[in-house]
């Protein structure tokens, strides 16, 4: 088996009312993103990526946002179950790299806190996750605050055998990681 790459990107809108959840971190502001889950677009982009890798169904089709389970819904789990079809299908993370567009609120106080949120999620080095965060110049829905996007890539490598980073053995993974 040959590595594997892949590719996510997602934007929600800020709104007043709701708390703002990024890679899974409570981060203060007075506006928080919109979404049928906690609308965590760090996480979503970071799933979308490692299902891509994948050749896998979207976040979208996986957990639509018709389905009153995911309401509300800790965007980890998520990830999880992204990262149980990963190990099921005999790969797991080498590296992510990610970009966050944020005008409000600056990320860059942040930035330590999320890197190592990411890499406890997916179990990995610190080393394994990059992470910019870019305003966008005050131009378009990102550049007025009223939006948060990003844009995650993800490195598969295949197991052989079948251990994380830390050398530690998979849990059982979900299914056969074919959809
Ligand atoms: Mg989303």
């Amino acid at each position: 088996m040959s590595h594997r790459i892949g590719i996510g990107y997602d934007l929600h809108r800020l709104v007043t009312g709701r708390p703002l959840t990024l890679a899974g971190v409570s981060i203060p502001h007075d506006r928080g993103l919109l979404g049928h889950s906690d609308g965590d677009v760090v996480l979503h982009a970071l799933c979308d990526a490692l299902l891509g890798a994948l050749g896998q169904p979207d976040i979208g089709e996986l957990f639509p946002d018709t389905d009153p389970a995911w309401k509300d819904a800790d965007s980890r789990r998520f990830v999880r179950e992204a990262l149980a079809r990963v190990h099921g299908a005999g790969y797991r993370v080498g590296n992510v790299d990610l970009i966050i567009h944020a005008e409000r609120p600056r990320l860059a106080p942040h930035k330590p806190q999320l890197r190592q949120a990411l890499a406890d999620l997916l179990n990995v080095p610190l080393d394994c996750i990059g992470l910019k965060a870019k305003t966008n110049e005050t131009l378009d829905a990102v550049g007025r605050g009223e939006a948060l996007a990003c844009w995650a890539a993800v490195l598969l490598e295949p197991t052989t055998p079948s251990r994380d980073r830390k050398g530690a053995p998979f849990q059982a993974a979900g299914g056969s990681g074919r959809p």
